[in-house]
């Protein structure tokens, strides 16, 4: 992936490299009025706008020892765009900040930069602006992402009621393996650099970490069938910590079956072979970007036709606690550990 050239960012200055890295962009949406290039972006939003932001902190939240930098640019637009979908909303716009040291090239940003314009294709939203500046040594990156949904449709997290079906998209705990693969695989090049390294047969669960997808089509699904979910948060820190935000701030308690959750095979053999618990891929991997979300129960036959939606569970009395009813017939209480307690042995 190596570009032979190495264009010091010092030899085109912030201004010179803001327009190397946005040349080719032109807008998509008519709510984009105007884009980069003046002191602020202009937009004309129809309906009700939900905005948010996530910054992404190399060391802490990606490692470039084994993250392709346009992997990284796809990832960080990606993780916002999940958060407007987990609005029921869609998302028209982003801004996207970097601080870079001269460690970088200008080739390397615009490799960043190729997968932050693929994500924008790929969901149709427009970069409409950001900040360039240095930092010392690490690289970091800061996205915005703006949306828009009709008031009535927009959905948050504290609305869920008693008898609703708790329901996630596609398969969980895939991302937290695939880390904890190229942790593996880093060390062993870290140790011996000579070494094969073995990533063949995990495409599916290293690719759900370097090249998450947000789920939009999910979003599109709720559109076209008519459903408003009654909750809804997306997945990035772990099932058990979505399930505990939505029943807390619903005031609601739920049953999650086990048997249920939806962990795709490679998963589900890739911890046995770590010894780790499948379900604790699920439950406390996090980083999965699927939507967790909660339906009147008169939506259950909608829903059921979809072959990427399970329905893990129910919403009940806030007196019945959040439990986990287990393979073997037992509950126990679904506590928020994160994704860091996978870490230590388990
Ligand atoms: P100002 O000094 O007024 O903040 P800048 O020189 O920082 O303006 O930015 C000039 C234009 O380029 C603005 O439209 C800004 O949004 C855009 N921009 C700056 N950095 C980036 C970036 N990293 N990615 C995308 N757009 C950027
Ligand atoms: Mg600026």
């Amino acid at each position: 992936m190596k570009k032979e050239q190495r264009t010091e960012i010092s030899s085109l200055g912030e201004f010179g490299l803001i327009d190397r890295l946005t040349k080719d962009i032109s807008l998509k949406n008519t709510s984009s009025i105007k884009g980069i290039g003046d002191d602020a972006a202009i937009i004309q939003a129809e309906k009700r706008q939900v905005i948010t932001t996530d910054i992404l902190i190399e060391g802490i939240h990606f490692d470039l020892v084994y993250t392709p930098l346009k992997h990284l640019g796809y990832k960080s637009v990606i993780v916002n765009l999940s958060d407007v979908y987990a609005m029921n909303a869609t998302p028209k716009q982003i801004l996207v900040s970097i601080a870079i040291s001269n460690r970088f090239s200008v080739e390397a940003i615009e490799e960043i930069y190729e997968g932050i314009e693929l994500a924008c294709n790929k969901y149709n939203v427009d970069l409409v602006g950001g900040d360039t500046t240095a930092s010392p040594k690490g690289l970091v990156i800061n996205v915005v992402a703006i949306g828009e949904q009709e008031k009535e449709k927009i959905v948050t997290r504290n609305t869920a009621k008693e008898g609703d079906l708790l329901c996630v998209s596609g398969d969980l705990g895939a991302a937290y393996m695939g880390l904890t693969i190229l942790q593996r695989e880093k060390q062993v090049f870290l140790n011996a650099p000579d070494a094969n390294i073995e990533l063949a047969g995990d495409n599916y669960i290293v690719g759900r970490q370097l090249k998450p997808e947000a789920r939009k089509d999910i979003v599109d699904f709720f559109a076209e069938q008519q459903i408003v979910p009654t909750s809804m948060i997306d997945v990035s820190d772990g099932l058990s910590s979505e399930i505990l935000h939505i029943c807390k701030q619903s005031n609601v308690g739920c049953q999650l079956n086990e048997e249920a959750v939806p962990i795709a095979s490679e998963t589900y053999n890739k911890a046995l072979e770590f010894g780790i618990d499948p379900i604790n891929c699920a439950l406390s991997g996090g980083e999965d970007y699927e939507l967790l979300f909660t339906i009147l129960p008169s939506d259950r036959s909608k829903v059921k036709q979809h072959p990427d939606i399970s329905i893990i569970g129910e919403i009940l009395d806030e007196n019945l606690g959040v439990k986990l009813f287990t393979k073997g017939g037992n509950y126990h209480d679904i506590i928020s550990l994160g994704w860091n307690s996978l870490k230590e042995g388990d």
